[in-house]
């Protein structure tokens, strides 16, 4: 008798179903040896709710990739009985790169397992120039890495990439910069096609949030908001280690939240009085650069009150802005980035206590704000933990540009 049609459907479906578990379990092992350290063979079995069986398969498989080891240090930390032998990520066994394009700036890195930088370069762009110039320059700096590090290509898994405004990860388009002139550019698909690496891209504020949740603050924790500020206003919010994106990717524009019905300032967006026109570094100074933060600050130290007031009113509304996120979210942390991380000395005790008498009950008090850990690296970190996800992390990653 020979196989009919429908019984083969059926074959091809469960060994397609069944490499899709196994792809899941495998990333599952992945992120939570990432978020815990090490485990042992046993507790990955557990927290997976998979047998044992499955649970060593898993790890042998991984452990003759090179992805995972028998940790060293681990192994004696016996509590009762015989100690399990712990398995831990080899951070640099797999390496992605991370590129972070801000209003002017390029950053990329060569970014390992764990979120460690390899090698990074910095350059410059012409923000006024054509796109395809400005890819063109990424695409040359990203193999200018690549040769300089002597990275050996088989172990680089992708491309990270943190682009300005509304971007599409799915398809890999940046569907509007509108600092940068931006529109429907298929930054993906350029970047794979000169590179021939899979490349995901996504908004770099966003990108930050979920660096901060692999790497930085968030390890472990449910809820986490990145609220990013300097030219403009951005937030990235993270549940469960996924970024949230809302229908149209807008989830976290809390910048144009209108915080002044009427008569306020024009914001970058057309719109009037966003919360953007109230706390963003150009309220501050015409010069939006980390430098030109550092000479307001330096003024208010040394007595200038025009100096002090402008900075307390811009830490007090970004405290209410805060306030009203906490009422929303209830995040465990709001990490800050750009300039309320680099002010943070001035910003985060008016910051705090504005939170604390504003929100609502004691919503304020129980919520952690500090800045981000990563200094002016939290945009490459970031965006390699897009690439990181897109590769080996997430269990339901989004498409992005494939070679
Ligand atoms: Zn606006």
């Amino acid at each position: 008798m020979s196989i009919n049609q429908f019984d083969l459907q059926i074959a091809m479906h469960t060994i397609t179903n069944l490499s899709h578990v196994r792809q899941h379990n495998r990333k599952a092992v992945l992120r939570l040896l990432l978020a815990q350290g090490s485990a042992s063979r046993a507790g990955l079995a557990r927290q997976l709710n998979v047998s044992a069986m499955t649970a060593t398969n898993l790890v042998n498989q991984l452990l003759e990739e090179g992805l995972v080891a028998v940790s060293k240090e681990a192994v004696h930390e016996g509590k009762v009985g015989r100690p399990h032998t712990q398995i831990a990520l080899v951070p640099d066994s797999r390496h992605v790169i991370g590129v972070h394009i801000g209003i002017g700036t390029l950053k990329i890195a060569l970014v390992d397992l764990t979120g460690n930088i390899a090698h990074s370069l910095t350059a410059p762009f012409d923000k006024t120039a054509a796109a395809e110039h400005t890819t063109q320059q990424i695409a040359t700096l990203i193999i200018q890495l690549i040769s300089e590090s002597h990275i050996d290509r088989t172990r680089l898994l992708g491309i990270g990439i943190g682009a300005s405004g509304i971007v599409d990860t799915e398809r890999g388009v940046n569907v509007f910069a509108p600092s940068l002139g931006w529109h429907d550019l298929p930054l993906g698909a350029i970047i794979t096609a000169a590179t021939q690496l899979p490349t995901t891209i996504e908004n770099n504020v966003r990108a930050m949030a979920l660096g901060a949740a692999y790497f930085g603050q968030g390890v472990g924790i449910d809820a986490l908001v990145f609220l990013y500020g300097r030219v403009g206003v951005g937030a990235g919010i993270v549940v469960n280690n996924r970024i949230f994106r809302g229908q149209q990717a807008g989830a976290g524009e809390i910048g144009h939240t209108v915080v002044v019905p009427f008569g306020g300032k024009t914001c970058s967006c057309g719109n009037t009085g966003c919360l953007e026109t109230l706390i963003a570094q150009p309220v501050l100074t015409d010069d939006p650069t980390p430098a030109g933060l550092n000479t307001v600050i330096a003024r208010a130290h040394a007595g200038d009150q025009a100096a002090c007031d402008s900075l307390t009113a811009v830490a007090t509304q970004l405290g209410i802005a805060l306030a009203n996120l906490v009422n929303t979210l209830n995040p465990h942390i709001i990490v800050l980035g750009g300039m309320y991380a680099q002010g943070a000395a001035f910003f985060l005790p008016i910051v705090r206590q504005t939170v604390r008498d504003r929100a609502f009950a004691d919503l304020g008090a129980k919520v952690t704000i500090a800045p981000t850990r990563f200094g002016a690296n939290a945009g490459v970190i970031g965006a390699a933990a897009v690439a990181l996800a897109a590769q080996i992390y997430d269990t339901q990653p989004t498409r992005g540009n494939r070679v």
